[in-house]
């Protein structure tokens, strides 16, 4: 396993950390807590030692479970990194409580890494309003938490306001060979390295899409590269995206939410490689290559500017678009629909066909007929 150290952290922390997000299911629905444990437990055995966790996930079991899972001797082994829930905080009492019951679920006295969890436009001023800093300012000072960072999904301007507001120890961002100019992206990257900052990235493989159900015009450009000699021929997607991410300056860890033993076995492996964290020109030019085939695939393009918003219905136009795209650009594969009909508010569903929002497309979309597809696809 390939170890980085943290600038705020004095030990050697695995560049692979275990986010526990989804957790195998019985097949009532309800977690499998002993697969769970046994999962966690395997990924500390064999080196990892960053395990990352949310009070919502999995309905507060991924805390839970992790906490069963630290017993026994394991607690010593890891940093256990936990987030608050900003947008379920709707005033300043709030905060204490939930940080509490996630101390109960963890049945730990100090969570070593604490997050503000997704940091968006519509989080910020309540974070700023109910003195969230000053409250984990505290709990830090008792010894209950120990660095303090955030998570991020909002675009690279808020990111770089976000970044000068406080002195944070890390950050947590979404980067991947296809996201590079999404959100805080590379840039932000760029800006949390030059203030010396820690970053932790995550959804390196996109959600799985970069490397379960590869389209066949994506696998044939792994496969030339192979036989050009870029690559050895046993490379995987998933490891070419991994070292894509591992490659880039500035970053200190990256995160996978690995649910079963084999995703655990593959990735361990990888992360173990000497060269992991090297990429030549060569095969960044193959990880393009690979970005602008999705890109091509691409049905609808919508540059995310936000023009169209708000919307009278309040249908969240640019994000349906781009569960959309995702939805052809990775062959309908079903996390696409299972993410769109869950963390999505703003469905297409709530459209009127008001046609509002295409006068101010600069692109000229044909917003009300791309919602009619959006409801036709996501409904099937
Ligand atoms: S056409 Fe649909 S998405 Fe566009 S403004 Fe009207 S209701 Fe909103
Ligand atoms: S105005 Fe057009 S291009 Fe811009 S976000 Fe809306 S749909 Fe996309």
């Amino acid at each position: 396993m390939q170890y980085r150290k943290f600038k705020s952290v004095d030990k050697e922390i695995s560049l692979l950390g275990l986010g526990v997000m989804r957790l195998p299911r019985l097949e009532n629905g309800k977690a499998d807590e002993k697969t769970g444990i046994d999962l966690i437990r395997y990924a500390v055995d064999h080196g990892v030692n960053y395990i990352d966790t949310g009070y919502t996930y999995h309905g507060g079991d991924s805390e839970r479970i992790i906490g069963k899972a630290l017993k026994d001797g394991y607690r010593e082994k890891v940093l256990v990194a936990d987030k608050l829930p900003i947008w379920l905080v709707e005033k300043e009492e709030d905060i204490l409580p939930i940080i509490d019951e996630q101390f109960k679920r963890l049945d730990v006295d100090h969570i070593d890494m604490y997050l503000i969890h997704n940091i968006v436009p519509e989080v910020w001023e309540p974070i700023k309003k109910f003195n969230v800093f000053r409250h984990l300012q505290k709990l830090k000072e008792e010894g209950r938490i120990g660095h303090i960072g955030f998570s991020f999904h909002g675009d690279y301007d808020l990111f770089t306001e976000v970044i000068d507001e406080y002195p944070w120890e890390y950050c947590q961002i979404q980067l991947n060979y296809l996201d590079k100019n999404i959100q805080a992206g590379l840039k932000g990257l760029a800006y949390a390295r030059e203030r010396d900052i820690d970053v932790i990235i995550m959804e390196p493989l996109k959600g799985g899409r970069l490397s379960d159900k590869v389209p066949p015009s994506v696998q044939a450009i792994w496969d030339r590269a192979a036989a050009e000699g870029i690559a050895p021929p046993e490379r995987t997607p998933a490891q070419w995206a991994f070292k894509w991410v591992a490659s880039q300056p500035g970053v200190s860890l990256i995160l996978s939410g690995m649910n079963s033993f084999a995703q655990l076995d593959e990735n361990i492996k990888i992360f173990s490689e000497d060269d992991m964290n090297k990429m030549s020109e060569a095969e960044y030019a193959v990880c393009d290559e690979a970005a602008d085939e999705y890109d091509r695939k691409i049905k609808y393009q919508c540059t995310k500017c936000g023009y169209c918003m708000p919307c009278p219905q309040e249908v969240e136009i640019p994000d349906v678009i781009r569960y959309l795209n995702n939805w052809y650009a990775f062959d309908k594969i079903p996390s696409t629909k299972i993410e769109y009909l869950e963390w999505l508010d703003g469905h297409a569903s709530k459209c009127i066909h008001c046609r509002a929002c295409e006068e101010k497309c600069p692109q000229r979309l044909a917003i009300s007929d791309i919602m009619t597809d959006a409801i036709e696809q996501f409904s099937k």
